[in-house]
């Protein structure tokens, strides 16, 4: 070997494994010739022409030829031990996928499509040689080299039409396969037919991972949102189909969740909006409701998507809803502070009775308390909005809350003894502020409030103020 244009070292070879579920890595001691020069420089790496001592009698013979790949992303962390570790990892995921399309698009398909990557190791120099900086070592890739899809949402849709196809479904495939946890993306390489057979061997593939069952794939690894990229372009072809492969949102859980009220009215008014909210925010996908039911006050708009989509969508759902309660919906602010049951039981109560729909908001209102409730008028056969039973119900609500002081909790008293009639007892509001209520007559009042009689306090001996008026 000249030594003008190859340095040599000794390495340690470490090779990975993957079986679906963890990482296996071994180890043995090369010699490792390497140029002085690279033949490549890309944008965050260099690439270096390779032998092993096998093959430097004969460096220029196809077999021997090898290439090192050395990114400078984070050399001088850890010599680069992560990053190059992050690339042979990525390839035997994309390995171990690529073993078992071969095997089912050979059943589902009558295609057996041979779906290769080459061998990545990761060398790493013994003692001074190459100052222990960490590189990636494969075969020397020679022919047309073509890529089919990238890790930023790429896809190849001008040449390689049918080898592009087979590679989108592979990518759609290694997320259905590892459940939604890995997506194997970047694929590249050189393909083509052996007996009508498509046939593929590929390099540097990338892996977008969820979840966090795996460490991060190095910094190409997009995660959930270079999942939800690929799939926002991704069309779902024949192979797909063949392969009964799940939709991403059958696999993962939503990106994000919009709640709205559970009325039939307001689930109509939104149906014919929803693919035009689709379009415009460029979500992947939703899941609206469209059935309003019995048991639950509130329901949920399910969205998949990106967080500048997501957020698209959330605002066209609540831009259309203002329209929609602008027309139905009328308001009543509450103040008292009764228990989730005794709402639900006064919810459920009054929609009976009126039959109009009533919703505590906020949505979280069991938890939190209600604030406010929504009555909505319902759409008539003939289209119009009528708000009769609305008006109903508000009527009634009204009256009944009305006389209801803030924190007098219907069938119970907040105080150990229970209230006797014509006894004033006193309570505190939600702001902790003391009132006397009369359970006789319902009467109740501030501490604060001016212009009010004193009168005497049984319990505590003092005297208090009285309404004059009533
Ligand atoms: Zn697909």
């Amino acid at each position: 070997m000249n030594k003008d244009l190859w340095r040599n070292f000794t390495a340690a070879k470490t090779s990975f494994k993957f079986n679906g579920r963890s990482f296996a890595r071994s180890a043995e001691v090369s010699k490792v010739f390497l140029r002085h020069k690279p033949f490549m420089k890309g944008g965050m790496r260099l690439v270096y022409g390779m032998v092993l001592e096998e093959g430097a009698r004969a460096p220029g013979k196809a077999e021997h030829m090898m290439c090192a790949k050395r990114t400078f992303e984070d050399l001088e962390k850890d010599h680069g031990f992560q990053a190059h570790s992050a690339f042979c990892r990525s390839t035997a995921v994309a390995k171990y996928f690529g073993q078992k399309f071969r095997k089912d698009t050979q059943q589902a398909l009558a295609a057996a499509v041979q779906f290769g990557f080459l061998d990545c190791h990761l060398y790493s120099p013994v003692g001074t040689g190459e100052d222990g900086y960490h590189f990636c070592g494969e075969a020397y890739l020679n022919g047309h080299f073509v890529k089919l899809n990238s890790n930023a949402g790429y896809v190849n849709e001008t040449d390689y039409n049918e080898h592009s196809m087979i590679a989108q479904a592979f990518s759609h495939y290694t997320f259905d396969k590892s459940h939604g946890e890995l997506l194997v993306v970047d694929l590249q390489g050189i393909c083509g037919e052996v007996k009508d057979d498509p046939y593929f061997l590929l390099t540097d593939p990338q892996v977008h991972s969820r979840c966090g069952t795996f460490d991060k794939f190095g910094s190409g690894d997009h995660g959930d949102q270079g999942v939800s990229t690929f799939f926002n372009k991704h069309r779902c072809g024949p192979i797909c189909k063949a392969l009964n492969l799940r939709k991403d949102y059958e696999v993962r859980p939503p990106t994000h969740i919009i709640s709205i009220p559970g009325v039939q009215s307001c689930l109509d008014f939104l149906q014919p909006r929803r693919f035009w909210m689709k379009k415009i925010s460029g979500a992947n996908q939703f899941i609206m409701p469209k059935q309003a039911s019995k048991d639950k006050d509130w329901l949920d708009i399910q969205l998949w998507a990106r967080p500048h989509s997501g957020e698209k969508f959330k605002e066209l759902v609540n831009k259309s809803l203002e329209v929609y309660y602008e027309a139905s919906r009328q308001i009543l602010f509450l103040e008292q502070a009764w228990t989730a049951e005794v709402w639900k039981e006064k919810l459920d109560q009054w929609q009976s009775s009126s039959g109009a729909a009533v919703v505590a908001y906020p949505s979280d209102w069991r938890e939190t308390a209600p604030s406010e409730l929504w009555v909505f008028s319902e759409k008539s056969e003939s289209g119009w909005v009528d708000h009769k039973k609305a008006n109903w119900a508000l009527s009634k609500i009204k009256e009944e809350l009305e006389s209801s002081p803030p924190d007098h909790v219907p069938g119970q008293s907040p105080t150990s003894k229970p209230a006797k009639q014509d006894v004033w007892t006193k309570y505190f509001d939600r702001q902790g502020d003391p009132f006397w209520y009369r359970e006789s007559d319902c009467l109740w009042f501030m501490e604060s409030d001016p212009g009010w009689e004193r009168f005497l306090d049984e319990t505590s001996g003092r005297y208090w103020s009285y309404p004059h008026a009533s």
